[in-house]
């Protein structure tokens, strides 16, 4: 056993690999905005999973409480992370396994490669993984002559169309049925020209398809989704089969895990075997659930290895505010519920991890201050559904709305150096926010930009509305009115009123200034009349 030091380092090393998008959020999701096909296939299939999950939870009198125990179990596996490793790595060694540390997507695809060369194999078996998506493995096998073979449905739909997922749970929902028989008809050599797009006969061929690569395998790869410290045991849900055909059948099993998956103990399942499944497919229990430890002779693979990724989760884990990230799942519940995911689908997000958990874990996991995600935190309307639906309550808003100021702080930290990436002129954000800084520290300068007030209100015309602003308040008119301002300002118009009112009196009340009378609630008529309420609103225009 190697010996290993975890801990935080105090630079933690940044995640690369798929996680990392190629252009910003906005520009992305005005492309896939425009895919009509698209839209209609996530608002179907994100209704109807949202549906199912609301209908079994709502079987679950103690939902609430397994959720709070499964976010409990996260946090404590989290704050005893490099001990758990460790214990992880001892049992699992101690039954036959190997156990292989990879600080980033690089060094996990080379020991990937390694395993798979001391085999002679040239093609392999894949479970879908999301762990094997973000550091790019078949493609990084690929360019080196290996051929890896994704053998649940939907990931071998979207890896024959030559294309990526766009959701976690349905990987191919961009696409509909007379395009995947098109895509089996061109990449399966071994199917009938005569395929139709029925469903049922799509399944018939892909399983055909796979049972002989099964069958021929020497190799297969997965993902986990937990592994248990206290056994060494390393567990794969699912709904296929395939999984189990991956994991029993080839001679050499080769594991990807991120380092987050591990748990403290096998009776923690119980917690989480109720919460995943409810929460991604709105089943009760998924219908395969697959778990192995280490080796046992004359039964499944003999030559078994897990590699434990970090790729920029101890980065991660160095945020206080965002490390409840890594609680994540997996479950795709956030997804399915987010108005934003619902409308620009996965592809928008450039990275293995879309919709709300991908907004939070890909900035964090490269840094947000990394340019090409730092638009992802604002790819959110903030509208807390998120929040609700997931199974171990990661305050996803709160993380967007931290990692938004850390974005702000990265780009317009002051150039003296104190991190800020940004070195050239400044931006009009900065100019706006400086001279908004500048007006708002002072109540004098304040009462001076005031007075400018009725001529805004003459510019914007008799219906009182502004159709287009210029500059970089362009974008809020590009699709609605700014109402123009008042002509007079509140303070401006206190000020009269006290005027016209005298001497404040002695018990604290103060008259209105047309006959009002303050209430002692401390509610306040308004200045022409208005009628104050009991609950200490106020009514009447005060202008
Ligand atoms: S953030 Fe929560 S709801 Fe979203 S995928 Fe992760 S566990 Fe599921």
């Amino acid at each position: 056993m190697t010996t290993v030091s975890l801990g935080i380092p105090s630079v933690p090393p940044r995640g690369f690999g798929n996680i990392s998008a190629v252009e910003p959020f906005p520009r992305a999701a005005h492309r896939e905005l425009g895919n009509a096909q698209l839209r209609a296939n996530l608002g179907h299939a994100t209704h109807t999973i949202r549906d199912k999950r609301l209908r079994v939870v709502s079987e679950l009198p103690d939902w609430e409480a397994l959720r709070d125990a499964g976010s409990a179990i996260k946090t404590e596996a989290m704050s005893r992370l490099p001990e758990l490793l460790t214990q992880f790595e001892e049992q699992f060694t101690a039954r036959g396994g190997t156990v292989h540390w990879a600080r980033d997507a690089a060094e996990a695809n080379r020991i990937v490669e390694g395993l798979i060369r001391q085999t002679g194999a040239s093609e392999v078996v894949k479970v879908k993984s999301m762990a094997t998506q973000e550091i790019g493995l078949n493609e990084y096998l690929e360019e080196r002559g290996i051929a890896a073979l994704e053998t649940d449905l939907a990931e071998l739909i979207v890896q024959l169309g030559h294309d990526k997922p766009s959701h976690i749970l349905v990987p191919a929902i961009h696409k509909n049925r007379t395009e995947i028989r098109d895509i089996f008809l061109a990449e399966m050599p071994d199917v009938a020209p005569s395929l139709t797009d029925e469903p049922r006969r799509l399944a018939m061929a892909a399983r055909a398809h796979l049972r002989r690569k099964f069958l021929s395998a020497k190799v297969a790869i997965s993902g986990a989704n937990f592994g248990i410290a206290e056994t060494g045991t390393l567990g794969v849900v699912e709904s296929e089969g395939n999984g189990r055909m991956c994991l029993t059948l080839p001679e050499t099993l080769i594991t990807v895990m991120g380092i987050e998956k591990v748990l403290p103990r096998a009776q923690d399942l119980e917690v989480f075997m109720q919460l995943l499944p409810r929460s991604s497919t709105g089943e009760r229990m998924n219908p395969y659930t697959s778990l192995w430890t280490g080796v046992t002779p004359g039964d499944g693979p003999q030559n078994v290895h897990v590699i434990l990724l970090d790729n920029g989760r101890t980065r991660a884990l160095a945020d206080r505010h965002g490390r409840s990230a890594l609680h994540c799942i997996r479950c795709s519940a956030c997804m399915n519920v987010c108005p934003v995911y619902e409308r620009t689908g996965g592809h928008a997000y450039g990275s293995t991890y879309p919709g709300p958990i991908g907004a939070i874990l890909s900035p964090l996991l490269t840094g947000v201050e990394a340019e090409e995600n730092s638009s992802l935190p604002y790819a959110s309307s903030l509208c807390g559904a998120c929040f609700d639906a997931c199974p171990v309550k990661i305050n996803i808003p709160e993380i967007l709305v931290h990692l938004r100021g850390e974005d702000v702080e990265a780009k317009h930290a002051p150039r003296s150096g104190s991190g800020g990436r940004r070195r050239g002129l400044p931006t009009q954000m900065d100019v706006a926010l400086g001279a908004a800084s500048w007006a708002l520290s002072s109540g004098d300068r304040l009462g001076l930009l005031e007075k400018g007030l009725p001529v805004a209100r003459a510019l914007a015309g008799r219906d009182g509305k502004f159709t287009r602003l210029p500059g970089l308040a362009a974008g809020w008119t590009q699709s609605r009115d700014a109402p123009a301002p008042p002509s007079e300002s509140f303070r401006s118009w206190w000020k009269k009123r006290e005027k016209a009112a005298g001497p404040a009196k002695g018990d604290g009340t103060t008259d209105g200034a047309a006959g009002g009378r303050a209430k002692g609630d401390g509610a306040t008529d308004g200045a022409a009349g208005g009628r104050a309420k009991g609950d200490g609103a106020t009514e009447g225009e005060a202008q």
